[in-house]
């Protein structure tokens, strides 16, 4: 057992939650949330201080069932996501589903079973949102739709949780280069161009930022564009 504080990091398969998870891993015993149990296995390898942490985040039994077993909890950073497009006339009620079953109903069911862990430690919660967060663009109607879902997931949750300690942060990334960005730019055509988005340890600083904020100090939203150089 290790003296260090505990975070629990789900999405660090790959992309911006595996990034969070190394950031992390110096100061944190780090929980890695995923389905891919191969993929944890290689970023829990890398990383001594982590342990994977497996669940399908859509199936309540199963993430009662891990939620279970967190145990002491200071950090939980909610990184999973999906990003299902299509205009409001394509899109159907299963691409609907999908968006809103991961990035709001398992951010908020997870939240609330971790609760009690969280509020003991005064701890920290973090939704990694996105641009589509704050605005919505043709075609990106259902995700947007969840993410600004998400936001107001985590404002209510920030206004019950402070009387109680727990910080909570909104983070709205723009596009990050990761395996999510390719799927993206593959449905909208076009070249992939990776020093065109935002790094993945990028995101995970300002989630580090927001972690390590002096105890004063609360950073409620941070939000992240790529920065253009020429
Ligand atoms: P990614 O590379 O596609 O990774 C998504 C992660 O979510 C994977 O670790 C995946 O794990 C996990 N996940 C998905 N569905 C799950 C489920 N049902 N149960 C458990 N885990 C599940 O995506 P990313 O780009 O890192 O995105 C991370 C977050 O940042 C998302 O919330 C996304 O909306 C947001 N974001 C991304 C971008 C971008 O441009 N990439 C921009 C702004 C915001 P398994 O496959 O192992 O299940």
């Amino acid at each position: 057992m290790t003296d260090l504080p505990t975070a629990l990091v789900t999405g660090a398969s790959r992309g911006i939650g595996a990034a969070i998870a190394h950031a992390l891993e110096p100061t944190h015993r780090v929980l890695l949330g995923g389905r891919d149990v191969d993929a944890l296995a290689r970023v829990a390898a890398k990383l001594p201080g982590t342990e994977p942490w497996p669940v399908d985040l859509t199936d309540p039994d199963a993430l009662a069932a891990a939620a279970a077993k967190v145990g002491a909890l200071d950090v939980l950073v909610h990184s999973a996501g999906v990003a299902e497009l299509g205009t409001i006339e394509e899109a159907d009620a299963s691409a609907w589903r999908k968006n809103f079953e991961v990035n709001v109903v398992a951010v908020a069911e997870l939240t609330s079973i971790l609760l009690p862990a969280l509020r003991a430690a005064k701890g920290h919660v973090v939704v990694i949102n996105s641009g589509a967060g704050l605005a919505a663009s043709a075609g990106w109607g259902p995700y947007s739709a969840s993410k600004f879902a998400a936001r107001a997931f985590a404002d209510a949750l920030r206004a019950e949780e402070e009387s109680n300690g727990v910080r909570v942060t909104s983070v709205f990334p723009g596009r990050t280069d990761t395996e999510m960005q390719r799927a993206l730019v593959a449905d909208e055509g076009g070249d992939y161009v990776a020093e065109r988005f935002l790094r993945p340890d990028s995101v995970a600083m300002a989630v580090l930022a927001a972690v390590s904020a002096s105890p004063d100090a609360h950073l409620t939203e941070v939000i992240l564009r790529p920065r253009r150089t020429s």
